[in-house]
């Protein structure tokens, strides 16, 4: 066990882990951020800091808002550690991080995991194939390199993130070829209850409806209810070139340069599960998600999680969780009395429960459809090593009881994602298999490296006082 390094070590600078690091910071702490990307921001504000006006203009206010919270997180006096990928954590908390190819420790008695959501994978037949990715990487290259995608763009899926990039392609001069969408009939009325409760977020609801107006108004097809969702390749040149499905009982084909896909996002659970922290299975997302109590905490002592990664609820959310889980640091490392904590934390929690309100709506609405998970046998699940749902099927008859013992039986789920893309697939479609639920059926053991590191950058480890890290941000 090394010495503390620091009172709160920050995995992620989005809006959870700014927003911590900035309170923490105003209660005397010492904080480390530690960040895979170049700069702050997340997947939300990605690069807010360095946006052309042109850009900044393009993503809206929504994008432009993360601006002045990146300001006072650069002016909070925090340790930043851009480019530095969290790789291993230990039960004592020590975290390592690679930054510029070489590995480094630091230790703190609390820990924050703020490092965010990923999109829900959405395994359909020729997912696989070039020009077809997430709707969320298309998004990422418009706010990093203010690039989007050439030719006819066909989007798949369902979801507000979906409508939003759907929006921005638009307005940045894309062109899009339709809109397959695949949320169930049911889930209109599914949503209808919790109608009242979102209509106590007025502001969310305008900006969902304003999307679709949007849409509507640039004539883009939707074609509703779709289902039997297939990338088709284009004549030999081994790219996409069309989107077949059916809807409304009528079979269609889109020619298709680019096929982005979306079915929602899910917590990021790589780092919570390498902790081997309590998690539970939420129904209603889909997803899992670490426990958490009101102050952030795991069923790991001192170690708490924030935003997206916690449970989805947004980026305005995610910088209410993050100050909240700061103020728990901030007691327990005992810089702050537990009276002035809660009432510093008033503000950020009713901020919280506003921007929940509009959640059970949101998720019953984009449900994924059931039909994702029963997808056909020869679809690609594992993609790093290559397994098919038909295997996976296979292993739960001859008797195999989770996903970790598809591991052994066919290396699903041990490639270099380390199970990121098809973990929830793999347990989805076993419990399916065997009749059990989800959270029964349990999900992949995680292991470091979380991400591939180089041994060269392992072996820094060992001789700590001879590397020369760049000088924190
Ligand atoms: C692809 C994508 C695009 C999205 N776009 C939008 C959008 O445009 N508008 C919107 O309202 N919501 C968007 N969302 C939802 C959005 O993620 C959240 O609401 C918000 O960003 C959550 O904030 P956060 O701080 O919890 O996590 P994030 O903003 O995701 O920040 C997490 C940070 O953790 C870092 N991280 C993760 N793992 C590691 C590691 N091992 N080592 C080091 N660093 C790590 C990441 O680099 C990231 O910067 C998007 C989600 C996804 C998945």
């Amino acid at each position: 066990m090394s010495a503390y390094t620091h009172d709160l070590v920050i995995i992620g600078a989005g809006p959870a882990g700014m927003s911590a690091a900035v309170t923490a910071r105003q209660q005397g702490l010492s904080v480390v951020v530690l960040d895979e990307q170049p700069r702050p921001g997340g997947q939300v504000y990605r690069d807010v800091t360095k946006a052309s006006p042109a850009v900044a203009r393009l993503l809206g206010p929504a994008y432009r808002y993360g601006n002045a919270l990146a300001r006072r997180y650069a002016d909070s006096g925090a340790e930043v550690r851009p480019g530095s990928l969290v790789w291993d954590i230990a039960q004592d908390l020590t975290v390592t991080a690679q930054q510029a190819n070489l590995s480094f420790s630091v230790r703190a008695p609390q820990l924050l995991i703020a490092s965010g959501a990923m999109e829900h994978p959405s395994p359909l037949p020729g997912w696989t194939l070039p020009g077809v990715m997430n709707a969320g990487a298309a998004q990422i290259a418009m706010k990093t390199s203010a690039s989007i995608p050439d030719g006819r763009a066909v989007l798949v899926g369902g979801g507000p993130l979906l409508l939003l990039v759907a929006c921005q392609l638009l307005r940045a001069g894309g062109r899009i070829a339709g809109i397959v969408d695949t949320m169930p009939a049911g889930n209109r009325g599914a949503a209808l209850p919790h109608l009242p409760a979102a209509l106590g977020a007025p502001a969310m609801l305008a900006k969902g409806l304003g999307m679709l107006g949007t849409l509507w108004r640039a004539g883009v097809p939707v074609f509703r209810r779709a289902e039997d969702v297939r990338m088709e390749e284009a004549d030999g040149s081994r790219r996409v070139g069309a989107v077949s499905f059916s809807s409304e009982g009528r079979r269609q084909r889109l020619d298709a340069d680019v096929v982005l896909l979306h079915h929602g996002v899910v917590p990021n659970t790589q780092i919570t599960r390498l902790l081997r922290v309590a998690h539970q299975w939420s129904d209603s997302q889909g997803c899992w998600h670490p426990a958490v109590d009101a102050w952030g905490e795991t069923s790991l002592p001192g170690c708490r999680v924030a935003g997206d990664g916690a449970a989805i609820a947004g980026a305005l959310a995610a910088e209410a969780s993050g100050a909240i889980a700061a103020l728990g640091a901030a007691v327990a490392v005992g810089r702050l009395e537990t009276g002035k904590a809660a009432t510093l934390a008033g503000p950020w929690r009713a901020r919280l429960s506003r921007q929940s309100r509009i959640r059970p709506f949101l998720d019953a609405l984009y449900r994924p459809p059931a039909w994702l998970i029963d997808c056909a046998d020869d679809t690609l699940v594992c993609r790093c090593e290559e397994v098919t749902a038909g295997q996976v099927r296979e292993m739960a008859r001859l008797g195999c009881q989770g996903p970790n013992q598809t591991k052994f039986f066919s290396r699903c789920g041990m490639g270099p994602c380390q199970g990121r893309m098809c973990g929830l697939t793999v347990t989805q479609i076993l419990a399916r298999s065997v009749g059990r639920d989800p959270a029964d059926v349990g999900a992949y053991r995680i292991r470091a490296p979380l991400k591939p590191v180089t041994l060269g950058s392992v072996a820094a480890l060992a001789e700590p006082d001879r590397i020369t890290l760049p000088p924190a941000g």
